[in-house]
Parts: structure tokens; C-alpha cells; sequence
């Protein structure tokens, strides 16, 4: 959210029914004063049916971009279909997470009073950076110091908000915080421990083509932060996981 510009003056519904989609859609995240960046989820302001719409306008574009990189795309059959491609891949499946609204996740009282260390994966993580919308693929680990008032989710839910969250273009280091910041406020934890570790294939592919170079990232909040016991003992267990 952000409370510096003023919203925009609002068009008429037929001037905006005349609009693209995607531009509906743009105006309606303006009204509301709401971020919009590639890693925000805007399925609130998509109405149904204006996903089919969006990836015509996405198709239309792409096909732009092969035209610009003087690809003749009648001529070569590999390239005939695949402005309508990459709009599914980018709409449906690698940027869902912006699309699609949150997973149902139900959660659960915590009734047995479970406060040990639980520790969730490897959740495989596939994802693509803001830069250069290249993949990036790799590896989370949660780990969770529940209390007795903490809400417990089943272990399979971990990874769907996780890939929900992945599903778009983004930085690795906002993208634990999202996650943290999701499993902070649904299962209220004593202790939030997150590890990422990834491949950034714009590394590999491009720019300084390092095959070895790998990120890790982590969040530790509460108890993770106050407890270096804790902490270790996540950690080694993760290590251990690893080797496994
Ligand atoms: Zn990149």
C-alpha cells in the first residue's frame, strides 16, 4: 500500500470497458492504492473470465517480442505456437502465484501442545528472478517452535503456500520474508525459522556464466533469534537433512 499518490481520476464504465484487461485491472489496483510489483499477488482485482483475456494480451505481446528479435515465426514451425506458450506458462503456471488467490490451508488448534522443534523439508522451490525472468530452482526448510496457541497446518501445506509464494518473479531475499511473514501470521509461532537455498540460473545462462554459485538465504524471528541453542539445532538438523 502506498499513501503518496493520489488515486487517479475514475473513467467511465464504458471507457473502461472499452479497456484491455490488463488495464482494467491496473486501474482498479490504483483506485485501491495497491502495490502491484511482480512479486505481489493481485487476484483480489481480477474478475473472472479476465485471465482467458489477459493471456490473449500476453500472446498478442509476445508475439511482438519475436517479431522485434526478427524471428519468422510462420515460416519456422518451432516458433509457430510459442507466443501462446509462453503466455499459459507465464499466466497458468510460473507467475500463478500473482494470479491465483492463496491455497486453502486449514488450520488446526494446536490440541496435543506441541512446543518442539519441528522442522518442514526440503520443499522444492521453482521460481524465476525479477531481473531477468530467468529460473530460479532450488530448496526451502521451515523450521517451528509452536506454543499452545499456535495453529498447526498439515505438512503438504507448507509446500503449496511455498510455491504459491515462489510462483512469481522474484528476489530471493523478499521472497523467504514473504514466506515468513505468511507462516508467521497463520500459524503464530514461538520461533520462525526459515533456509532457502537456490540456483540462479541467470548466473548460469548469462552474465557471468558461474556454474558453482549458489544462494543462501535465511529469516529467523523469536525464538530462532533469541535462542543460539535453538538455532544450532535447527541447523544441524538441516545439515544432516541435507547430506541425507
Ligand atoms: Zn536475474
Amino acid at each position: 500500500m502506498s499513501s503518496r499518490t493520489p488515486p487517479p481520476p475514475a473513467p467511465s464504465e464504458e471507457a473502461l470497458a472499452q479497456q484491455p484487461a490488463s488495464e482494467r485491472i491496473r486501474w482498479r489496483l490504483l483506485q485501491a492504492q495497491c502495490r502491484h510489483h511482480a512479486n505481489d499477488n493481485i487476484s483480489a482485482f481480477v474478475r473472472e473470465g479476465e485471465l482467458d483475456e489477459l493471456k490473449q494480451e500476453v500472446q498478442a505481446k509476445a508475439q511482438e517480442l519475436l517479431r522485434a528479435l526478427v524471428i519468422d515465426t510462420e515460416g519456422d514451425h518451432n516458433t509457430h505456437g510459442t507466443a501462446e506458450r509462453l503466455a499459459r506458462m507465464y499466466i497458468d503456471e510460473v507467475f500463478g502465484g500473482r494470479y491465483r488467490p492463496m491455497p486453502t490451508v486449514t488450520e488446526f488448534p494446536n490440541a496435543e501442545r506441541l512446543n518442539e522443534l519441528m522442522i518442514v523439508g526440503p520443499i522444492t522451490v521453482r521460481s524465476a528472478c525479477s531481473h531477468h525472468l530467468c529460473p530460479i530452482l532450488g530448496r526451502v526448510w521451515v523450521g517451528l517452535l509452536p506454543n499452545e496457541h499456535s495453529n498447526l497446518i498439515g505438512l503438504s501445506k507448507y509446500a503449496r503456500i511455498c510455491d504459491w509464494i515462489m510462483s512469481r518473479p522474484q528476489i530471493q531475499e523478499e521472497a523467504v520474508m514473504m514466506l515468513a511473514n505468511e507462516l508467521q501470521s497463520r500459524v503464530r509461532p514461538d520461533g520462525l525459522a526459515i533456509v532457502m537455498e537456490a540456483d540462479h540460473f541467470c548466473m548460469h545462462w548469462r552474465g557471468v556464466k558461474d556454474d558453482r554459485s549458489a544462494m543462501v538465504n535465511s529469516v529467523m524471528r523469536g525464538a530462532f533469534l533469541k535462542d543460539a541453542n535453538l538455532r544450532r539445532e535447527f541447523l544441524s538438523l538441516l545439515s544432516r537433512k541435507t547430506r541425507e
